[in-house]
């Protein structure tokens, strides 16, 4: 297998990747909180993530990936009663929408998507190990994590005990905490709570957020795994509390490799809900713009670089997904060129040298810029360098439809990794053919038919069409 060299947050140097396990990697990667819906700036991450599985995959690893989702905390308990639903009814739509985001860009699915309310269980589990080691303290029948009772605390983000002593703000709210840089394993119940409580062996209550990603990651993948990631506001205190409760809790190794992506930008600040700057995939897509070239721009920096968005449809300023929709039409009309060939020519035989040499030359730089901690930079350069010595043979008529054949091979196997040559599916509904189908099915449902009716549906909605029968007759839409 050749080489993948990772930047490794924790040692603050690019390293060769090995996994734990010949072959098979496991990566934990931090998830939604499902109290709205999420923003471009989110799907940097996921984005960097799913380049990240492509990539090991395209080198040959099988990939387990977990990412949870966070369907409790302050914000979802609030919101929820304000909106007078139970609490799994309102994070219903935002899980939704995220998983119809994750389609819409492309991001292929990971193996598991633990809710943090299904792990309950685990989570005091681990907490309990944690009393039993002497690491927490109670303070109405809140549990905290004591951070003095873990030396090593602060290593990832390179901070020490005693800067973050004087460092931190202290939340005015936070008078229970015997030291300012504690973090809560579990929170008692309180009547702003509503329904929302569990009753354990540590009380009536519900979890912080960190325990659900120690306790959910070692579920999955084991006590010691390959790789974490997140974006790098996950660094503080995140992930450096997910290492205290890992180590402290179970003891041995837990992560090998931490990755962090940088942030989207919107004018020099983070885009974030709470500065008010973010966009939803929806409402950008809505306007014309197609998820392939959000897809483009959220990839097209490497991920430890931080990315400028810009773009203001008030103003009609659309200059990011302008530069990605530019970049897509050239592979696009570089894919029409290819396909007219293949249809005049003889595609038997072997391609020509000169094609093969530029073949050879585009893979190698492709791979290998990938796998220097995923330089999409340069991956996108082997892509755009051999389009453009290919169009200079093309021009020459030097192109024959055995060469368009091993070319088009060529640019659907990197789209195995960045998943963007192939062109928007979502367009392109056959809506004859829909409606046949549910011709077909209705005269199934009248001769009785239910097995075949059935069936029909069932194909329908795993192409995401839906149907409805209403008094008026049916109705579809694609989801
Ligand atoms: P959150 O729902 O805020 O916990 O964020 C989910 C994921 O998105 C985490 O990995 C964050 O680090 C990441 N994230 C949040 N905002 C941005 C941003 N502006 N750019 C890149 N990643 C972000
Ligand atoms: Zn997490």
């Amino acid at each position: 297998m050749e080489e993948l060299r990772f930047y490794n947050t924790f040692t603050r140097r690019k390293e060769p990747f090995k996994p734990i396990i010949a072959d098979e990697v496991r990566m934990y990667t931090c998830g939604p909180t499902v109290h709205d819906f999420a923003h471009l700036g989110n799907y940097r991450a996921y984005i960097f993530e799913d380049i990240l599985r492509r990539t090991l995959k395209f080198f040959g690893y099988s990939v387990i990936q977990v990412m949870n989702l966070t369907d409790v905390d302050d914000k979802t308990i609030r919101k929820s009663r304000e909106r007078g639903v139970t609490l799994q009814e309102y994070t219903r739509e935002y899980t939704e929408s995220f998983f119809e985001d994750l389609d819409a860009l492309r991001i292929e699915r990971a193996e598991f998507y633990p809710e943090a309310t299904k792990h309950i269980p685990e989570m005091v589990e681990l907490i309990e190990k944690l009393i039993a080691n002497g690491h927490t303290y109670e303070t109405d029948g809140s549990i905290y994590f004591r951070i003095s009772s873990f030396p090593a605390y602060g290593r990832l983000a390179n901070v020490k005990l005693d800067d973050l002593r004087s460092g931190v703000r202290v939340d005015s709210d936070e008078y229970e905490k015997e030291d300012v840089r504690d973090f809560a394993l579990w929170k008692s119940w309180t009547p702003d709570d509503g329904d929302v409580f569990w009753d354990t062996s540590i009380g009536k209550g519900r979890p912080g957020w960190h325990i659900e990603c120690s306790a959910m990651s070692t579920k999955y993948l084991g006590e010691h795994f390959d790789i974490h990631s997140g974006g790098v506001d996950n660094i503080f205190p995140h992930h450096e509390n997910e290492i205290a409760q890992s180590l402290c809790g179970y003891g041995g190794d837990f992560v090998n490799v931490w990755m962090h992506n940088a942030h989207l930008m919107v004018n020099s600040e983070k885009m974030s809900k709470s500065l008010n700057n973010f966009f939803k995939l929806k409402e950008v897509t809505s306007t014309g713009i197609s998820p392939r070239a959000v897809r483009y721009f959220l990839l097209s920096a490497h991920y430890r670089q931080p990315l400028n968005l810009v773009y203001d449809p008030d103003n009609n300023i659309t200059d990011s997904f302008d530069a990605a929709s530019g970049a897509l039409d050239r592979i696009d009309e570089f894919r029409t060129k290819l396909a007219e060939l293949q249809k005049q020519g003889e595609d038997s035989g072997e391609a020509g040298d000169d094609i093969l040499d530029i073949i050879d030359k585009a893979r190698s730089s492709f791979k290998g810029a990938l796998g220097n901690d995923l330089d999409i930079s340069g991956a996108l350069g082997a892509l755009f360098g051999m389009i453009k010595d290919v169009n200079r043979l093309l021009d020459e008529a030097q192109v024959t439809a055995v060469d368009a054949v091993a070319l088009d091979d060529l640019l659907m196997d990197w789209d195995r990794v960045l998943g963007v040559i192939r062109p928007e599916e979502r367009g392109e509904i056959d809506v004859e053919r829909i409606e046949a189908l549910i011709e077909e099915r209705k005269q199934a449902r009248q001769a009785k038919d239910f097995a075949r009716s059935d069936e029909i549906r069932d194909l329908l909605a795993s192409e995401g069409i839906i149907i409805q029968d209403t008094p008026g007759g049916v109705r579809w839409r694609k989801k």
